[in-house]
């Protein structure tokens, strides 16, 4: 196949040698699983976490004479996967066998589709922070069963087998050599994994191994011809990946500039030191011998199963981040966070119907999810629910409490629950309007520092001062706008 460059160099990405700059060139094959109660082609169920072996059918275990049976909702799950990429969907596609031989595949061989996929032609895009997106090709998608499992630590001279993933339904999404650096391969696979959130077919849960990456890297000089890939084997969390995607990128480089040549090789990476080594060079790679299954026909069906999907799906992140700055005057970056899971932005239109949506933004993002993030709860489990915070948003639009006595507000709901129009008023946390005691106030201040009113008259710009001054004094809870005016009135300064 030939490879099309669809990327302007960018000096940002580029790596310094010893003799010149590099770019890195990357494309992602990604495992994610479906997300379907039964397995691809066995009613056997896909529950992560049985006994060993406790979730194998006859067929997963490859019995002589058993019959795979396509699970038509996994083929749904696939059809969908590929609308939310903007994929071209084939009506028409095949399962072949890739033959190999490994204890923990029982058939000898893997039904995947080779020739004929179920999806084709798609597309992600990808934003990094102050960076021009990138669209990031999507070649193909295809669906095949999962492997078994071996067990090399549950006895000292023995490897045990566990069945239980065998036969479950992953689709095996493959991208352009489109990205240029470790930071967009991770935009790109959290970009990914919330497309398939969204749309619900996979749960892009990485530790339980529901989506994995095998990480193609190559080096060139800046807009050069191609160099040769390593593919680097089932990285499992995203942080992983940049950190292989260095590693990698810096061992090809060394090797290059040294004098050697890059061989194709499959490599893994090592948390452990963060490196990546061998595993397979290409010249022992397999002849898979690909076949189509006898076993099972062709997969077809007609565009009324496509478009019954289609009208089902749900509003993708691009459109809703779209419609979020567009309706609540949400900036473009502040968008993206709130649309970066679902549950995130639809607490969000909770409280910001009706209601100012920058203010909410800035309490969802700043005050909410950074209290949730620092304990690791998601936010569908949040203690604040959107109407309480939708309260404490009222009461400062309202200017019954300022904007500090707020976060105290929200502190105490969330550590305590409860009404914070009743807790405002409980505990005396109202702001004072009252002109008569913050007068009482600005005056003592003013004639407690003589040498700063001279000094005001000078520089303006210190009323902030004595603002912070007599809002210290009435514990925060005197309105600051009033206390400026009267401040400036007093002291003669604009
Ligand atoms: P194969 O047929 O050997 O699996 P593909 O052409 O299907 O190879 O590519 C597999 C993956 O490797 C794709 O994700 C593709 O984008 C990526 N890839 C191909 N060539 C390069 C390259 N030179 N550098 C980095 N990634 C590459
Ligand atoms: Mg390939």
């Amino acid at each position: 196949m030939s490879l099309t460059d669809i990327r302007t160099p960018n000096p940002k990405n580029f790596i310094a040698g010893s003799d010149g700059d590099w770019e890195i060139v990357i494309g992602m094959e990604v495992h994610a699983q479906v997300s379907s109660k039964a397995k691809l082609f066995s009613g056997a169920s896909t529950a992560f976490g049985g006994d060993p072996n406790s979730h194998v059918s006859l067929v997963d275990a490859a019995m002589p004479g058993m019959l795979p049976v396509i699970n038509g909702y996994c083929v749904e799950q696939a059809v969908r996967t590929g609308l939310g990429l903007k994929a071209e969907i084939n009506r028409r596609s095949v399962f072949d066998r890739k033959n190999y031989f490994y204890p923990d595949l029982p058939q000898g061989y893997q039904i995947s589709q080779f020739k004929h996929p179920i999806v084709g032609e798609g597309e992600v895009l990808v934003e990094l922070k102050d960076e021009e997106p990138v669209t990031v090709r999507i070649e193909r998608i295809h669906l095949e069963q999962d492997a078994g499992k071996l067990l090399h630590d549950q006895h000292p001279s023995k490897s045990y087998v566990d069945l239980n993933r065998s036969g479950v339904a992953l689709m095996e999404i493959v991208s352009r050599p489109d990205l240029r650096s470790a930071d967009e391969a991770k935009a790109y696979l959290t970009k990914l994994r919330t497309i398939l959130r969204y749309l619900g077919t996979c749960d892009g849960n990485m530790e339980e191994g529901s989506l994995r990456a095998d990480v193609n890297v190559s080096v060139r000089r800046p807009g050069g011809e191609f160099g040769t890939r390593c593919e680097i084997k089932n990285v499992n969390s995203i942080r992983f990946v940049g950190q292989a995607i260095e590693h990698e990128a810096r061992r090809q480089i060394d090797l290059i500039e040294d004098g050697g040549t890059v061989d194709q090789e499959t490599r893994l990476f090592d948390p452990k030191n963060g490196e990546t080594r061998s595993m397979r060079s290409k010249e022992e790679a397999h002849d898979y011998r690909y076949f189509p299954d006898p076993d099972l026909l062709p997969l077809t069906f007609d565009q009324a199963f496509v478009d019954a999907i289609a009208a089902d799906l749900p509003e993708l992140p691009d459109e809703k981040k779209a419609r979020l700055i567009g309706e609540y005057g949400v900036t473009p970056y502040d968008a993206s966070i709130l649309v970066s899971e679902r549950e995130i932005a639809a607490y969000f239109e909770d409280v910001a119907k009706g209601r100012d949506g920058k203010t909410t933004c800035n309490w969802v993002i700043n005050e909410l999810l950074g209290q949730l993030n620092k304990v690791g709860t998601p936010i569908g489990e949040s203690p604040v629910s959107p109407q309480q915070l939708g309260a404490i948003v009222d009461l400062i639009g309202e200017q019954v409490i300022s904007g500090k006595i707020a976060k105290e507000l929200f502190e105490i709901v969330l550590a305590e629950g409860g009404d914070p129009r009743e807790i405002v008023e409980t505990r005396g946390m109202k702001q004072v309007t009252d002109t008569g005691a913050i007068e009482k106030a600005v005056d003592e201040v003013i004639a407690a520092n003589p040498d700063k009113v001279e000094q005001v008259r000078e520089k303006p710009s210190m009323v902030g001062w004595f603002v912070g001054q007599v809002m210290k004094a009435s514990g925060g809870k005197a309105n600051p706008q009033a206390v400026n005016e009267m401040l400036k009135a007093k002291l003669g300064v604009e």
